[in-house]
């Protein structure tokens, strides 16, 4: 894999680390310069259903280094089989071999938790709904009801997932996909609504063949041509631990024959007909992508410095225990943050969650004073 020079914009090399010392401003901002970025993709709990205290993620996680923060649990909750695992309680999907299961009571749980902060605390936080089954035509009558039971509270749905690599086909039941009329109904209900959709699905099937075009990328975009009145960001720029970026794979001589991944998303960006959807780059997974080589890192940085209006940052952590694991995957980033004009880094870390998830919050708070009696 090292010896040849992938021609993918991002590339794959994993010399994140080294990248990240070498380059990069100073990640703390301090409190005078008002927080550093708000969080467009955060779990307060994690696939057992623990996790943080949601006060103390504000006060001591959050702190004054981020400013707002989106606050979801994870829809599915992996089983403990005993005949499985026997002694062992499986924390993570990829620790054992038994079914994961949609766990509704995490809507509940969040809601709780944040009717029991301060008003303070609450103005930092959008609560989103987490627990339906995508491939649930009844999905949209359990947001329905989510919102009627916890009015005030929610401000978009997600993070929930369609294609996700090594967890799709652990979910217990039918296999969620972007053709389910169950997901139209449910992106319907939230452009009714006006709640803001953080969807999860892998662009491409894991290790994919170079050379292809990845395999779910005309489902999506005919799935999101279908709800020009949906808020949507799609997760991660459609990456994950070993779907990587278009072209990556490519063994010893390959010539490129289809765009580069930045082409791809370029291509997306400025589509009139995706002019509602949105990506946010989270997850350590994805930064390994971006910050991977100078070639990744110009490239990158070009697309955000072009485009800077359509992505927003976020770590995607999953109920860390302290304010230094928050800024970690920030800092990951830095290489790239130190080649964005201000304009597009204050966009893309704090203007654009601020423009998108002020207005789920105000036509979800009037949709619930016209429906929820
Ligand atoms: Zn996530």
């Amino acid at each position: 894999m090292r010896n040849h020079r992938e021609r993918n914009s991002f590339g794959l090399a994993l010399a994140a680390a080294l990248v990240v010392i070498a380059a990069g401003p100073a990640s703390a901002a301090g409190p005078a310069d008002g927080p550093v970025f708000h969080d467009a993709h955060f779990h307060l709990t994690n696939y057992v259903q623990k996790g943080t205290d949601m006060a103390k993620y504000v006060d001591e996680i959050m702190g004054d280094k981020v400013g707002r923060s989106t606050v979801f649990g994870i829809p599915l909750q992996q089983t403990w089989s005993y005949g499985n695992s026997g002694d062992f309680a499986p924390t993570y999907y990829l620790q054992s071999d038994a079914p994961l299961y949609y766990y509704s009571f995490t809507d509940a749980y969040i809601a709780n938790a944040y009717l029991k902060l301060k008003p303070e605390q609450r103005k930092r936080l959008d609560p989103m709904i987490t627990g339906f089954n995508p491939a649930d035509m009844y999905a949209a009558d359990h947001i329905r009801r989510v919102l009627e039971t916890y009015p005030g509270v929610f401000s978009g749905i997600g993070e929930f997932t369609i294609h996700k690599e090594f967890v799709s086909s652990k979910v217990a039941g039918e296999i969620a996909s972007l053709t389910d009329p169950a997901l139209d109904r449910i992106l319907d209900f939230a452009g009714e609504v006006g709640l803001a959709v953080i969807l999860h699905s892998d662009i491409d099937m894991p290790f994919a063949k170079a050379g292809a075009e990845p395999v779910f990328l005309k489902q999506m975009k005919d799935l999101l041509r279908r709800h020009p009145r949906t808020t949507i960001i799609w997760a991660h720029l459609g990456l994950g631990r070993v779907v990587h970026p278009v072209q990556t794979q490519a063994t010893a001589g390959t010539t490129e024959r289809n765009p580069t991944y930045r082409e791809l998303v370029e291509g997306m960006v400025t589509d009139p007909t995706l002019g509602h959807v949105y990506f946010d780059i989270s997850w350590d997974e994805v930064a390994k992508y971006a910050v991977s080589s100078p070639e990744a890192i110009r490239n990158t940085a070009a697309m955000l410095n072009k485009y800077p209006e359509r992505f927003l940052f976020g770590t995607d952590n999953v109920a860390p225990p302290d304010q230094a694991a928050q800024l970690r995957v920030y800092d990951m980033w830095n290489p790239i943050w130190a080649q964005l004009t201000p304009e597009a880094s204050r966009k893309i870390r704090l203007e654009n969650y601020e423009r998108l998830f002020d207005a789920a919050r105000r036509n979800v708070r009037a949709w619930e004073a016209a429906n929820v009696k």
